[in-house]
């Protein structure tokens, strides 16, 4: 599989989208309910999925299925299989949400109606596609940290070139401890962010686990990325909220990846149980 698709996938000739989330599962993947029924040569999949970035151009979706019923699992996470499925617009009826931000892809309701896949499509062995997901968690909250810090720098610089140019009062605003102070801890608390997601992104590219780093990364760099948004916007005044100066296009992408792809308070909740081996509270 590796083979037949991953080449032309970094090549940018396969789009790949990604099929998880349900309307009414939300962060409990294993209480989704779009079911895989096995068939002669294959699977019939049917189900409603949310959210699906990209799906409208992608031509194929790995798809999160249940093969058994969550009552019937051994245990909840058991039964979920995974298919590279593809993208058969006849059994798949694709509709764009209109979203707030992130207008760069469409992200869309899936409603699936008798898909067939093959088995060639299957990803590893049935029933094991909680624990595949799982390996690609980390590496993921690695680059959604990246991103964030990104946007926080990007925030930052142009709140710290506004705060030079612009005279109020008789003086350059930056002048204000007012103005430094939230700027400068934002440099901090950016910094800080940095540091993890480099720890992080070392420990994965040594083969080592990195689970609590890669989470903290992506808890850091979302709040601290936000934090500098939104004080640059601050700094900006009235012109914060004008498109012209691109604080506000920052504002709404970073604010994102505070929900996306896992929300912060998941991600606290992962630290309290695999961390603090604090009791499993959801
Ligand atoms: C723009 C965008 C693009 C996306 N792209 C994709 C995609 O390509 N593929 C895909 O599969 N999904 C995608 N998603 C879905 C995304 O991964 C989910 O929205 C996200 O994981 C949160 O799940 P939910 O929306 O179901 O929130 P819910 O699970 O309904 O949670 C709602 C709120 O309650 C909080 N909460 C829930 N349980 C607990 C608890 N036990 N303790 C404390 N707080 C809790 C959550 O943190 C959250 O703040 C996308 C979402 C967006 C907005």
């Amino acid at each position: 599989m590796k083979q037949r698709f991953l080449p032309a996938a970094a090549a940018g000739e396969l789009a790949i989208s990604f099929g998880v989330t349900e309307p009414d599962a939300g962060s409990d993947t294993t209480r989704i309910t779009t079911t895989a029924k096995k068939v002669d040569g294959g699977y019939i999949v049917n189900g409603r999925k949310v959210w699906i970035s990209r799906a409208g151009e992608a031509d194929r979706l790995l798809l999160v299925c249940r093969t058994t019923p969550r009552e019937e699992a051994e245990k909840p996470t058991d039964g979920i299989t995974l298919l590279f499925a593809e993208v058969d617009r006849e059994h798949i009826e694709i509709q764009p949400i209109p979203k707030i931000g992130r207008n760069a892809v469409a992200s869309n309701s899936l409603f699936i109606d008798n898909l067939f896949v093959p088995d060639e499509d299957l990803v590893g062995e049935e029933g094991k596609g909680f624990r595949y997901l799982l390996a690609g968690l980390n590496p993921e909250r690695i680059l959604v940290g990246s991103e964030c810090l990104g946007m926080g720098r990007a925030a930052l610089a142009r709140a710290t070139a506004y705060a030079q140019d612009r005279h109020v009062f008789g003086r350059a605003i930056g002048q204000n401890q007012g103005i430094q102070f939230p700027l400068a801890d934002s440099l901090v608390n950016l910094d800080a962010a940095e540091l993890v997601i480099r720890k992080a992104s070392w420990l994965y590219d040594s083969g080592e686990p990195c689970g609590r780093e890669a989470n903290s990364a992506k808890y850091l760099a979302s709040n601290a990325g936000f934090e500098a948004a939104d004080r640059a916007m601050q700094v900006h005044g009235g012109f914060g909220y004008a498109e012209e100066y691109h604080i506000g296009r920052i504002w709404r992408e970073v604010r994102l990846l505070r929900i996306t792809p896992l929300s912060n308070e998941l991600i606290l909740s992962y630290l309290a149980q695999h961390v603090l081996a604090l009791p499993r509270s959801y």
